[in-house]
């Protein structure tokens, strides 16, 4: 008899809810495979490519034998210093490259390593629904307890924290936040985050403010960085994402800024995990912080364009939305009659268009769906026909 182990997950693993993009998926492959013309706004992936100038930094950065090493844990201080000069410019913040900043490989990698370094078991730690799906998920692997705050649309999609008990605020470590918001695609104004550092001050609570989206906007008013408010440095971190900035999505590269003593705990568990970026990666990743801003203003339009196109189609459907300011997201409630799965699976069937259910965000999404803006204009365009005439 051949020996053979019986494989039990961890209950870690077996307590994990469906991953979300992997049912969606499953669901285009059945549809493509029976001919369906699939216009797939289900995923926030850039499909426009990498800048040139980028690439080409990479081609000549791959050539040289000192990047073929081992990269150091906490990043070259080249790209450190350059995440440091682009906060200076872009936000007016000023950075210690050596304690306020750490290479991640992508942000989701950050997000999901944290709550390793803070919480204990039974700790709470708050986190937004709907929301990206890793924020209660490295909580549950590291034996935390997510106290969800729901984002409702009364409130600007912002957590109403005087409705979190005084019990849950003494035993929270930690708190995930994320504006640009993915999904709802809401902006946070400056006297929220004053709220946020008055109360983690007050309650000694660790802020986690996620800017994967602060350089998708479409106004003349940029999203702010939590880390520009006073006092955030000292009671948090922002995780940062070249991917949605410069269409890097396959690069994996991000970075965590801010409290020293954060970044150093976040730094400590990635020691013991990973080896840092590809330093390759890392000196073209200077480059692209330095892109020039005329191309990032152009990118904004394509999302500006395909926005309105979106926006304005659906409405004149009928659907009721809000036009975002900001990420490449349009967060739809779902017309009457259908819920948010309901609603997805008769668009994929009818119309060949792919949304990504509300609720897969979280309880608090049910009732919308979330499009992204990563098809063509063109493309939109269609899809918008395709629903009207399904509707
Ligand atoms: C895309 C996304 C990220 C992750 O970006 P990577 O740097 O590619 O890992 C993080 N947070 C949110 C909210 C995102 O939508």
């Amino acid at each position: 008899m051949k020996p053979k182990v019986f494989v039990e997950m961890a209950s870690r693993v077996k307590n994990l809810p469906p991953y979300l993009f992997a049912s969606i998926d499953k669901m285009k492959q059945e549809a493509r495979a029976k001919g369906v013309d699939v216009i797939d706004m289900s995923i926030g992936d850039p499909d426009i490519p990498t800048p040139a100038h980028i690439v080409e930094a990479m081609k000549q950065a791959v050539e040289k034998p000192e990047h073929h090493r081992y990269p150091s844990y906490e990043g070259m201080l080249s790209f450190r210093e350059g995440v440091a000069g682009w906060y200076r410019r872009r936000f007016g913040v000023t950075l210690d490259p050596k304690s306020e900043v750490l290479s991640l490989i992508g942000s989701k990698e950050g997000i999901g390593h944290l709550p390793l370094a803070f919480v204990e078991p039974g700790d709470t730690v708050l986190v937004p629904s709907p929301g990206y799906p890793v924020y209660p998920v490295s909580v549950l692997f590291a034996g935390g307890e997510s106290y969800i705050m729901p984002l409702r649309e009364e409130n600007g999609f912002l957590p109403d924290f005087s409705s979190i008990p005084q019990s849950t605020l003494l035993k929270t470590r930690l708190m995930f936040l994320n504006y640009p918001n993915n999904p709802t695609s809401a902006v946070a104004p400056r006297k929220f985050y004053e709220e946020v550092i008055n109360l983690a001050d007050k309650y000694n609570i660790i802020v986690c403010h996620d800017a994967a989206y602060s350089e998708i906007y479409f106004g003349d008013e940029k999203p702010l960085s939590f880390m520009e408010v006073n006092g955030a440095k000292d009671v948090g971190i922002e995780f940062h994402s070249l991917s949605k900035t410069y269409n890097m999505t396959g690069w994996r590269i991000g970075f965590a800024v801010g409290n020293a003593d954060v970044i150093a705990g976040l730094g400590k568990i990635k020691t013991n995990l990973d080896s840092g970026v590809f330093q390759a990666i890392q000196e073209a990743s200077v480059v692209a912080l330095n892109t020039d801003e005329k191309l990032l203003s152009g990118i904004r339009s394509t999302y500006r364009e395909r926005r309105d196109v979106l926006y304005e189609g659906l409405r004149d459907i009928g659907i009721e939305l809000e036009k975002p300011e900001a990420s490449f997201y349009l967060w739809a409630k779902v017309p009457q009659g259908f819920d948010s799965a309901g609603f997805v699976i008769h668009l994929l069937e009818k119309t060949g268009v792919l949304a990504t259910p509300g609720n897969g965000f979280g309880a608090p999404g049910e009732g919308y769906v979330r499009f992204a803006l990563t098809v063509t204009a063109e493309r939109t365009k269609e899809a918008v026909e395709r629903i009207r005439k399904s509707l």
